[in-house]
């Protein structure tokens, strides 16, 4: 079985040793083996900082809007060998959509965001002369420039396309080449999406390693930017690296969270935003099989509805069928693999101690178009716990098909459970009540990254409680990672140094123009 190559100094290149088998989600074949030793990491990081900043230094903003924009325009020719090789990491059509659909998209809004509203210009300049004396002689402004450095982005399994994409389009308009490193388990998918699009940037503006990246924080400092997307314990690790502790390399970390779902008191039974909220329960249980980092894990219903609405969404799961992506009536494939399936399991266990899985079976799953064991399959998992005061619910996060119901008594106590979660990504409340959306909107806001209301009104052009928008933020607090990334231009901004420069205003202007 052929290791994948990594892509540095503007060649493919393969690392040495047996490297870590990659198995197909479906069938448990190997696909590829992933390994990074003997790789010259030290010389990419090098070939960044020298042929990538320099290419980057000499277009303006439009001009890498315009290469961001031929990227993604590649990438949406060859789409279908992305889906073919998503489903061999388990992607139904539908989930290869989300990522791969999803990272294109993402990528022309950058195109498009950065071309209307960045300067032709390698700098921004945020303000006009701020006075800063009486006689009018002396002045500040702040101007935003690209550090010398590179931007490393270390992504998550689950979305091998969109992560890299939603991070390579800030990074790249900033002028700051990119170092990808890729989740193992589906880093294939990632290195052919970079095959495609290699040739449309600059040199040296994408490098990837597939595999480990021992040393490489050693090489940064000050002037370079990490992206990470992963666990809270991966996140946490990374961040107490000297290179951002001591040298202070910015780091920004989108890590897991328990997103909670709310259900109003309003939305009985026979009103549309029951409906809604629990097909939109089983949507974020299901699509990608649940592996999304913004997922629904805690959905909070007001205590007498509880029962109503577990038998509103069991009745949506019986209609889920598990199987192999593309084979017929197949609407959820399998986890990534069965390391991941043994960890959903373990963490179900926990939850479930906590109350009782009241649909689907943990340990078995009717499965279409493959073998139940080989492949990584298993059922959606709904648990539902009496007592939301057990701290489990709050605290394990099941990285798959699992969400677990609870009951809440007032907006008070609702409150207090939200907050249980730490800190989320995204958080949703499914109400037609203004007043109630008002006070769990501003109640839950400290504690969220993104909040989506939805009801009958919205519900046609909503984009979804698990989506994150590049012309919104994506990221949340506490244990959600502290970081920020999308929000439009705030992401670009977010990559260049912003530098007070003072001075008379006549000078400042000639600094700036
Ligand atoms: P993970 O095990 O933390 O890995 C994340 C990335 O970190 C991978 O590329 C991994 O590489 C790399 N990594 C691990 N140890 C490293 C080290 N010592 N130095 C440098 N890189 C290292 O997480 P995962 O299992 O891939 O993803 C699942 C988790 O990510 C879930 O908890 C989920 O909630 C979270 N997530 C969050 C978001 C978000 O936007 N906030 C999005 C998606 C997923 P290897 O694969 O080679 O080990």
């Amino acid at each position: 079985m052929q290791t994948l190559p990594s892509y540095l100094e503007g060649a493919w290149r393969t690392g040495v040793g047996d490297g870590v088998p990659v198995a197909d989600a479906v069938t448990g074949e190997v696909v590829t083996r992933v390994t990074s030793e003997g790789l010259d990491l030290a010389a990419a990081v090098a070939y960044a900082r020298r042929t990538g900043l320099a290419a980057l230094a000499e277009l303006t903003f439009p001009q890498r809007a315009a290469a961001l924009k031929a990227a993604a325009l590649a990438l949406q020719e060859r789409k279908h060998e992305l889906y073919e090789l998503s489903a061999r990491a388990g992607a139904t059509p539908g989930d290869a959509a989300v990522d791969v659909d999803g990272g294109i998209g993402t990528a022309l809004v950058y195109a498009s965001l950065a071309r209307k509203g960045l300067p032709d210009h390698t700098i921004i300049v945020e303000d006009d002369p701020i006075p800063l004396g009486r006689g009018g002689t002396f002045a500040g402004r702040h101007v935003l420039t690209t550090p010398r450095g590179i931007s490393v982005q270390i992504n998550a399994f689950n979305f091998p396309v969109w992560g890299m994409l939603e991070k390579l389009a800030p990074a790249l308009l900033a002028g700051l080449p990119t170092l990808v490193k890729p989740a193992t388990p589906t880093a294939y998918v990632a290195a052919h999406a970079v095959r495609i699009i290699a040739d449309t940037l600059p040199p040296g503006a994408i490098q990837l390693v597939a595999g480990g990246v021992p040393g490489l924080f050693d090489l940064l400092g000050g002037q370079d930017h990490i992206g990470f997307t992963g666990s809270a314990a991966t996140a946490a690790l990374l961040r107490s690296d000297p290179a951002v502790t001591r040298r202070s390399a910015r780091f920004n970390a989108e890590a897991d969270s328990l997103n909670c779902s709310v259900l109003g008191p309003d939305a009985v039974p026979g009103q549309p935003e029951f409906d809604l909220f629990a097909d939109a329960l089983v949507t974020e249980m299901t699509v990608k099989a649940g592996q999304k980092c913004t997922a629904i894990r805690r959905a909070f219903v007001p205590e007498h509805l509880l029962e109503e609405v577990a038998q509103a969404v069991q009745a949506r799961l019986a209609r889920v069928v598990v199987g192999a992506p593309g084979a017929p009536g197949v609407t959820m494939g399998p986890l990534v693999g069965l390391a991941q399936r043994d960890d959903v399991r373990a963490a179900v266990a926990r939850l479930a101690a906590a109350g009782s899985v009241v649909w689907g079976d943990p340990a078995e799953v009717e499965v279409v178009g493959a073998d139940a064991e080989r492949g990584a399959f298993l059922s959606p998992l709904l648990l539902r716990a009496d007592d939301p005061d057990r701290p489990e619910p709050h605290e394990v996060e099941a990285f798959g098909p699992v969400s677990t119901l609870m009951p809440y008594r007032d907006p008070a106590r609702l409150l207090d459970l939200i907050a249980r979660g730490d800190g989320s990504l995204a958080g949703s409340v499914v109400s037609h009540d203004g007043d109630f959306v008002r006070q769990v909107v501003l109640g839950a806001a400290a504690h969220h990254g993104r909040i989506l209301v939805l009801d009958r009104d919205s519900a046609g052009e909503s984009t979804g409680h698990g989506t994150p928008m590049p012309q919104l933020v994506h990221g949340g607090p506490g244990r959600a990672g502290g970081g920020q990334e999308e929000g439009g231009l705030r992401a670009v901004h977010a990559h260049l140094q912003r530098t007070a420069v003072q001075g008379g205003p006549h000078l400042l202007e000639s600094i700036v123009k």
